[in-house]
C-alpha cells in the first residue's frame, strides 16, 4: 500500500502547474466577468497533449491512465482555473474508444488527440425528465440508410466549443423495450453539418460555464454515426460514468485545496481586535475540519483511479469519492467564504467565483442525491426508491 504519487505523477503535476502559472486569477476573474470560454487556456494544455492523456498512444494520445488524469484536473482546479471548461475532452471519447467500431476510432480519435477535433459536448440532460435518464424523450427514427432525430436538450454544456457531441435519443419506445434501459443509443454527431436541424441557444447561469439549451428538429445522421449497438446506449453511458465520476472528484480536490490555502493565507494574515482572525477558533476550525474532508476525499479518489487503471471494478469508489469530494470543496468554501468576512463578496478576491464554481460539483454531472441512492440501494443492497 503506496499513498505517495510516482516521480513521473510529480512531474506531470509539476508541468501541469507550469501551464497554469501563465493564467493567473486576474485571466479567470475576467473570463467570468466576460462570460468568456477561457480559449488561450485550453489552447495551452491541448498543445502539451494534456487534454488527450486518456487516448491511447495507438491513436495519437499519450495512453495514460486515470490517476495521472486526475492529477492534471486537480492541479488545473488548485491552481485557481476552472477545469470544467474542457474536462470532456479527456473523458467523453471514453464511449467512443470502449464501444466505437475501429473505423470510428481511426477515424476520430487521432484527430481529437491532436486537437484538431473537439469532443467535448454531452448531450444526456432533458427537460422534461432531469435525472430520470432512462425517460428521456428525444427520439432517433430509423429512416433510409440512417436515422433521424427530434427532441429538446438542456445544460448541455461547451457545444458551441465543439465540433462532436455524444447524443443520448431513444431508438425504441419505453413501452416497447425490454426493460427501460433498453432501446436507448448513442450517437456521434458532427455538429459542423448539422445545420438548422439543432438550434443551440445560451443559457445564463450563475457561473460561467457555457451551456445550452438544445433544440433538435429532424436532424439527420448517417447510420455510421450510431456508437455500438442500437438499443445499448445506456448502458455505454454508465460504463463511462466511473472515470467522470473520479475526475469530477479531482476538480473538487483541487478547488477544496485552492479555498483552504486562500482562507488559511489570509486568516493569518489579517488582523481585528489586536490579533490574527485565524487565531479563533471560530475561524481555524472550520477550514481544518474542511482540510481533513478533502484529504479524505482525495484517497478515496486516488483508489477509484487505481482500481480503475487496473480495470477493476470501481463504481462504489468513483461514486463515493465524487460524492466526498464535492461536499468537502463545499465545505471548505463556506470556510474560505466565512474567513473572508466581507472581503469575500469582493471579486477581487475570487473567492466568490470559486465559490460559485464549487457548488456546481454538488449537482452536476450528476446530484449527489442520485449517488447515495446508488450507494443505498446498489452497494447496501437497500430498497429502491426509483
Ligand atoms: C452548469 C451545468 C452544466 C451542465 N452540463 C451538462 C451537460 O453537459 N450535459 C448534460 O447532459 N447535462 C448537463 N447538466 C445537467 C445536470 O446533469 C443536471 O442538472 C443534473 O443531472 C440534475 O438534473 P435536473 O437539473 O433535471 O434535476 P432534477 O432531476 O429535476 O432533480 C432536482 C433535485 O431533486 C433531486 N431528486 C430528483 N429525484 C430524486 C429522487 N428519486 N431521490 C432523491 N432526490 C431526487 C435531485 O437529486 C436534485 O437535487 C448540467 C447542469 C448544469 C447546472
Amino acid at each position: 500500500m503506496d499513498f505517495s504519487l510516482s516521480e513521473d505523477q510529480e512531474a506531470i503535476r509539476g508541468a501541469v502547474a507550469e501551464i497554469c502559472a501563465r493564467f493567473p486569477d486576474e485571466y479567470w476573474r475576467e473570463a467570468d466577468a466576460g462570460g468568456d470560454y477561457p480559449q488561450e487556456f485550453v489552447a495551452a494544455l491541448t498543445e502539451g497533449g494534456w487534454l488527450s492523456i486518456l487516448i491511447p498512444d495507438e491513436y495519437g494520445g499519450a495512453g495514460l491512465g486515470m490517476t495521472e488524469a486526475a492529477i492534471v484536473l486537480e492541479e488545473i482546479n488548485r491552481s485557481g482555473g476552472n477545469g470544467t471548461a474542457c474536462h470532456a475532452q479527456m473523458y467523453t471519447m471514453g464511449t467512443l474508444l470502449r464501444h466505437g467500431s475501429e473505423e470510428q476510432k481511426r477515424r476520430y480519435l487521432p484527430e481529437i488527440a491532436a486537437g484538431r477535433l473537439r469532443l467535448q459536448a454531452f448531450a444526456v440532460t432533458e427537460p422534461t425528465t432531469g435525472s430520470d435518464t432512462t425517460r428521456l424523450q428525444t427520439r432517433a427514427e430509423r429512416r433510409g440508410g440512417g436515422y433521424v432525430v427530434h427532441g429538446q436538450k438542456t445544460f448541455i454544456s461547451r457545444v458551441r466549443q465543439s465540433d462532436l457531441m455524444l447524443l443520448l435519443a431513444r431508438t425504441t419506445p419505453l413501452e416497447q423495450s425490454d426493460d427501460r434501459t433498453q432501446g436507448i443509443s448513442v450517437f456521434l454527431v458532427d455538429l459542423r453539418e448539422a445545420g438548422d436541424a439543432v438550434e443551440v441557444r445560451p443559457l445564463e447561469t450563475m457561473l460561467n460555464h457555457h451551456t445550452c439549451e438544445l433544440f433538435i428538429d429532424g436532424l439527420e445522421l448517417p447510420v455510421e454515426s450510431l456508437i455500438g449497438e442500437e438499443g445499448l446506449g445506456f448502458r455505454y453511458i454508465l460504463d463511462g460514468m466511473n472515470a467522470e465520476r473520479i475526475l469530477v472528484a479531482s476538480e473538487a480536490i483541487g478547488d477544496g485545496r485552492w479555498f483552504v490555502e486562500r482562507g488559511s493565507r489570509y486568516s493569518s494574515e489579517r488582523e481585528v481586535f489586536g490579533r490574527k482572525i485565524g487565531s479563533n477558533q471560530g475561524v481555524q476550525f472550520p477550514l481544518a475540519q474542511a482540510h481533513a474532508e478533502v484529504e479524505a476525499a482525495s484517497l478515496l479518489r486516488f483508489q477509484a483511479a487505481s482500481l480503475f487503471d487496473r480495470g477493476e471494478p470501481c463504481g462504489p469508489q468513483a461514486n463515493m469519492a465524487k460524492l466526498l469530494a464535492s461536499q468537502a470543496s463545499w465545505h471548505a468554501a463556506n470556510a474560505c467564504m466565512t474567513a473572508h468576512g466581507g472581503y469575500g463578496f469582493a471579486r477581487e478576491y475570487d473567492v466568490e467565483r470559486k465559490f460559485r464554481e464549487a457548488k456546481l460539483l454538488e449537482i452536476a454531472p450528476v446530484s449527489n442525491n442520485m449517488i447515495l441512492a446508488y450507494v443505498g440501494q446498489r452497494v447496501l443492497g437497500m430498497p429502491r426508491s426509483y
